[in-house]
């Protein structure tokens, strides 16, 4: 095939909050990009119009990253979808967006919400990116979404957290084994960002975005256009020699 000199980015949950502005501003930096979404699939219809109308392709697929089995079929699909829609036989950039939370107390935390974080946030980190990799571009970028809670603590998140160091962990190894393939690879650490994530409290609890905003230097909490410009600048050739690195991008927070 004759390969689009256009580079192609995948964002999962690109459908809603973080995701989302990933997807647009990758696009803002020249990318096409294809995005995933679980369920809501006309907010992800939507994100991909956007994109289109600023003279790149995109896509939307579904994919519930909790399901490991599906993996195999999911990389197939994107494979078709490269060659489709997009004139391409590679994706050049991933990046480990999609994901939820646990708020549950150490004490009374289940097993079954243990797995759910693990399944979600490390599995879909591991072997996702596994599979992608005969897809993925020699020279291309990983970029995984971790959180700022993997460096500090706040009561309740120790499931979801524990995910997000153990995703930090991850990069380095990626990045140590990727590197004979140029494939560089990163850590973004958003701090608190007013989306749906955890049912929006960071955004609708008036209380708890002034407490979040009075830890952080620059006064406030963050929102999702904070966070896919440094998404998109790692995954670019300006970030040509950032490697194995965690940027916390939170204004700031318990420093
Ligand atoms: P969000 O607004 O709730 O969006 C979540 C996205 O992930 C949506 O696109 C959703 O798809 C998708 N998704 C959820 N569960 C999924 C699953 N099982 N399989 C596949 N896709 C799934 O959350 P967000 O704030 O953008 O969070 C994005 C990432 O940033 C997460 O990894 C989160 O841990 C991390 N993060 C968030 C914050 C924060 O304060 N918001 C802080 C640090 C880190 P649908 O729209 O189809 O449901």
């Amino acid at each position: 095939m004759t390969s689009s000199s256009t580079k192609v980015a995948l964002v999962t949950g690109g459908s809603r909050g973080l995701g989302k502005d990933m997807a647009i501003q990758l696009a803002q930096k020249g990318f096409d990009v294809i995005i995933t979404y679980q369920s809501k699939e006309s907010a992800a219809k939507a994100v991909v119009d956007s994109i289109r109308v600023m003279g790149k392709k995109a896509v939307a697929l579904p994919l519930d990253v909790s399901q490991s089995s599906t993996y195999e079929a999911f990389v197939a699909q994107v494979q078709d979808k490269l060659a489709s829609e997009f004139g391409n036989d590679k994706i050049h950039a991933l990046v480990n967006n999609a994901g939820t939370g646990v708020y549950a107390a150490f004490e009374s935390t289940t097993e079954a919400q243990f797995d759910e974080m693990v399944n979600i946030h490390l599995k879909a980190a591991f072997f996702l990116t596994q599979k992608m990799l005969p897809i993925l571009s020699d020279g291309g970028s990983i970029v995984n979404i971790s959180s700022g809670l993997a460096r500090f603590s706040y009561p309740n998140y120790a499931a979801y957290a524990i995910m997000k160091a153990g995703i930090e962990s991850l990069s380095r190894y990626q990045a140590l084994e990727l590197g004979n393939r140029k494939i560089r690879v990163n850590t973004v650490a958003p701090g608190a960002i007013e989306t749906d994530f955890g049912g929006g409290a960071v955004r609708d609890n008036k209380d708890l975005n002034a407490m979040l905003a009075a830890q952080t230097a620059l006064g406030r909490v963050g929102l999702p256009d904070d966070i896919g410009g440094v998404v998109a600048f790692l995954c670019s050739d300006d970030a040509k020699w950032v490697n194995a690195q965690r940027i916390e991008v939170a204004g700031g927070v318990n420093i």
